[in-house]
């Protein structure tokens, strides 16, 4: 048509030709050298070998010296806020208006070691305006795809308001999350859809980090997780279940979530059920052994009955991950971050290759594994035509020395680069 013609040069979409030195294709597992990634707005338009000659206008960006990746993605964070001592006390001092502003923080800081996608799993719900806000440009941060609030059963690891004085109880917002029975199930996944959350996440056994006796017990009824389960379907929402304890985790693998949490205390029952089923499992390595050592090394930084349940469940979980990276168990990455501080999650990485994992499938693990897990593989988790442009680079070969995941060193979201030292 002659309105082609008419196209100002201007409007025309911006080339930007990427030389990788490295580059590291999750799907192949392989690391190839010399590549060329085009990019053409916000998408990658072409990957090619060799170092492609640019065209009048075109950008180059020369990574000729450092090893290229997709973005990395975490299955599991809680963007809202971040350990201390008196988190306890935080939740009757802090408006949502100030873990709007804390949450912005912690959003950069996580773009800004490479995290370009990220999965949160509960929060008070700001956690939706945050997603909201990055993606409109408003603050800077990864692409966020959240559960919004967690909804657990009545004392559950996910009721808010567990070890309360009376009084303090219930309250309207609780209502709406701390649910028990079928219908009740029902309704909080139809309020986390209207609410504008991605997913559902539930508190299938107790935890670590609530004022509860027990963190491993079941909490749901196999019945009330399928019921929630079969609502999420309906909305288009997949389930992440929190589980420590075995009776937890198979009430939930068969009813149908989408991924275990954790996972901690996992007998080979569990492993073989999750294998049935094609279920993840996100491990949070570095969660346990964090909550463990400030248990251990500042007393005092949890309650008492917290800090019992840090020291004995955390230190587990590593040896759970290799046990099911053996048995061929899928795994997304994941850290709770949050639970430690923010930008720390590429030592989750680092944990993953100590029990026996080699670092190029920990790589995949946090780029095309959890992509498929969130459901977002047609857009993230590989450099490939057609994907959004959300691109990383570090100095030296992590598949050699996984630990210079910890120095990112470029860092593209959405084709807008955020970091090139
Ligand atoms: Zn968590």
């Amino acid at each position: 048509m002659v309105a082609v013609l008419c196209v100002p040069a201007a409007l025309l979409a911006q080339k930007t030709i990427i030389y990788c030195g490295k580059l590291i294709d999750p799907a192949s597992l392989q690391v190839r050298t010399e590549m060329s990634v085009v990019v053409t707005g916000n998408t990658i338009s072409d990957v090619q070998k060799g170092y492609i000659s640019a065209a009048a206008g075109d950008k180059i960006i020369d990574l000729k010296s450092r090893t290229v990746m997709p973005g990395l993605i975490d299955a599991h964070v809680h963007l809202e806020n971040e350990t201390s001592p008196n988190a306890q006390l935080k939740r009757f001092t802090q408006d949502d208006v100030d873990i709007a502003f804390q949450s912005t923080i912690y959003a950069k800081t996580t773009l800004m070691t490479g995290f370009t996608t990220v999965r949160d799993v509960g929060g008070t719900g700001v956690n939706i305006s945050l997603r909201n806000a990055i993606r409109q440009g408003v603050v800077i941060g990864p692409r966020v795809y959240t559960a919004g609030k967690i909804l657990s059963s009545t004392g559950g690891h996910g009721d808010p308001t567990h070890g309360w004085r009376k009084g303090l109880e219930a309250t309207d917002e609780t209502a709406l999350t701390v649910v028990d029975g079928k219908d009740a199930c029902i309704k909080a996944v139809r309020q986390m859809y209207k609410k504008g959350a991605d997913l559902i996440k539930i508190t299938a056994s107790g935890g670590v980090l609530s004022l509860e006796k027990d963190g491993t017990g079941p909490q749901f009824s196999e019945e009330e997780i399928r019921a929630i389960v079969e609502t999420a379907k309906d909305y288009g929402m997949r389930v992440a279940a929190h589980a420590h304890g075995a009776e937890a985790m198979k009430r939930a693998i068969r009813a149908g979530v989408t991924s275990i949490e954790h996972g901690t205390i996992m007998d080979d029952e569990t492993i073989s059920l999750l294998k049935q089923h094609g279920v993840w499992y996100v491990p949070t390595i570095i969660a346990g052994k964090s909550v463990s050592d400030s248990a251990r090394l500042h007393p005092g930084y949890f309650p008492s009955v917290i800090a019992g349940k840090a020291i004995s469940i955390g230190p587990m979980i590593q040896n759970t991950f290799a046990k099911a990276y053996k048995a061929g168990v899928k795994i997304a990455f994941g850290t709770d971050a949050g639970v430690y501080a923010h930008g720390k999650n590429w030592i989750e990485f680092v944990y993953m290759t100590e029990a026996g994992m080699p670092p190029v499938e920990a790589i995949k693990c946090a780029t095309l594994n959890a992509a498929e897990l969130i459901g977002v593989s047609d857009k993230v988790g590989s450099i490939e035509k057609g994907k959004f442009a959300d691109i990383v680079a570090v100095d030296g070969d992590p598949t050699q020395d996984i630990h210079v995941m910890g120095n990112m060193k470029f860092v593209m979201k959405d084709g807008v680069v955020y970091k090139n030292e």
